[in-house]
């Protein structure tokens, strides 16, 4: 089943005079389930095609079809929902609210989500025992490895049930032994049928994908299978 549809994608971005096209014709499609690699170099358009694919902003021309919605069509507001809906997100610092406990880490996304105190609480519970963090949900950031960090916050994008996890250099601020970690981890969640695309830098980590699509100046010059895969 098509997950992402890309045709002719484009974006500009203007600065007063300057413009700069960051994406050019860009097509691309992944299915429901694939576990794809996003490489290239620094300034090559990951982050910009990552932005749009995550509905945190837009194309400057072409088509993007998430799960069947036509994304151009739709309002800010529209745009904002399906982002919530079928997007979740893992950052390379983590993003986690410092003084809290990685159970209510988890929980946030459902409170802005307007889902009652016990259900929170319940789908949490059940997120953290799925990234293997089930003893450790009364810790802290700070009483946790970087990768533990990185495991609650991958149990914080799963717990709203997205489509879609969209992880931006997720090891990027990771030891190799935490790094192997919440690899593991995201194999272990695309082997359960969760659709999974993470930007890296690193070829080690591009291999333990099953798809490698790399960018350059804008365009998309490698799309093949991993060696793993
Ligand atoms: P990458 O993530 O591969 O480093 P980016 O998508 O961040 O690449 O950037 C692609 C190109 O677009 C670069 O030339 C970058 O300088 C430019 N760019 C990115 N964001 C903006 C922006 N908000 N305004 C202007 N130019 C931008
Ligand atoms: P990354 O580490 O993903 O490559 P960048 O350092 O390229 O990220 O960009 C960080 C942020 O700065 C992004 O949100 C991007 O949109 C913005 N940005 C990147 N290049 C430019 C630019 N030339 N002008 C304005 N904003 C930019």
């Amino acid at each position: 089943v098509e997950m992402i549809t890309v045709k002719d994608l484009n974006k500009v971005y203007e600065n007063g005079s300057i413009a700069v096209q960051a994406l050019r014709n860009v097509n691309l499609e992944i299915d429901e389930g694939e576990f794809v690699a996003i490489t290239g170099p620094s300034g090559s358009g990951k982050s910009t095609f990552m932005n749009i694919i995550g509905c945190l902003d837009r194309a400057t021309s072409g088509l993007y079809i998430l799960g069947g919605e036509t994304i151009e069509d739709l309002s800010d507001n529209e745009l904002a929902a399906i982002r919530n809906r079928k997007i979740g997100f893992v950052f390379q610092s983590f993003n986690l609210l410092p003084r809290t406990s990685a159970l209510k880490n988890v929980e946030l996304p459902m409170m802005y989500a307007g889902i009652g105190k016990k259900e929170r609480r319940a789908r949490a519970l059940d997120a953290l025992e799925r990234v293997g963090l089930g003893d450790r949900v009364d810790h802290k950031p700070n009483e946790l490895s970087g990768g533990q960090k990185q495991r609650v916050a991958v149990a914080r994008a799963l717990v709203n049930n997205p489509s879609i996890i969209l992880a931006d250099e997720p090891t990027g601020n990771l030891d190799s032994k935490s790094t192997q970690e919440v690899m593991d981890l995201f194999k272990k969640l695309n082997e359960e049928g969760v659709t999974i695309l993470i930007v890296t830098h690193e070829k080690d980590i591009a291999e333990q994908t099953k798809r490698i699509v790399s960018f350059r100046d804008g365009e998309i010059i490698v799309d093949k299978e991993s060696i793993e895969a």
